[in-house]
């Protein structure tokens, strides 16, 4: 545990370092901070999102704005408290105005995430939105690549791991909850799939 954490540790010293990210220039000046994600380095649950938004580049934690309000009624309705999983993003840092990620930031900012889920070696991994569910397929070379997250969502799928194998779940991502009333109850359907790894 003690070593999972200074693991962590580490690779939040060295994205804090990464100027050569295009966003590094724009956290400094704003006094922004790198998002590598919270929660238990133990847990079976990893939930990957997009990136973090100003909320989450202000305090430094993920999913906390209004996705993550909604998150935390979606881990709610199948009796898990944050603190059960582990909670980050493909890109560490805030895109300006929360543009979506670029193909550059991606590749440099996922090799961080290859190294989280190697640290965590979750049971389950849960994408919430195209850009981890694109990702998550494509490091595990599954056969689901280059599929549509509307035909994906809420299914269990078989990934395999460096550690071995892992279950992926591809889940809208909650911020399609606040404005798109059946896309919100499709993922609190989809989230109890999950129920069979706690
Ligand atoms: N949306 C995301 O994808 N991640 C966050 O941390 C917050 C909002």
């Amino acid at each position: 545990m003690a070593d999972k954490a200074q693991k962590m540790a580490a690779i939040k010293a060295e994205i804090e370092a990464l100027a050569e990210s295009p966003l590094y220039e724009y956290r400094t000046t704003n006094g922004y901070q790198v998002v590598i994600g919270e929660g238990s380095p133990d847990a079976a649950i990893l939930f990957i999102g997009e990136a973090p938004g100003k909320q989450e580049a202000k305090s430094g934690r993920p999913f906390v704005g209004t996705s993550g309000k909604m998150l935390d009624k979606l881990l709610e309705h199948i009796g898990l408290a944050r603190g059960d999983v582990y909670i980050t993003n493909v890109v560490k840092d805030r895109p300006p105005e929360n543009r979506d990620p670029t193909k550059e930031e991606v590749e440099l900012y996922t090799p961080f995430l290859t190294r989280q889920i190697d640290i965590i070696r979750p049971k389950v991994i849960a994408t919430l939105g195209r850009f981890a569910m694109d990702y998550v397929f494509g490091l595990f070379d599954m056969a689901e690549q280059g599929e549509k997250i509307s035909a994906m969502h809420g299914q269990v799928l078989k990934g395999q791991a460096a550690y071995g194998p892992v279950a992926v779940v591809p889940l809208y991502h909650p911020a399609v909850a606040l404005y798109n009333a059946g896309q919100r109850d499709t993922l609190f359907e989809d989230f109890e799939a999950l129920k069979a790894f706690i």
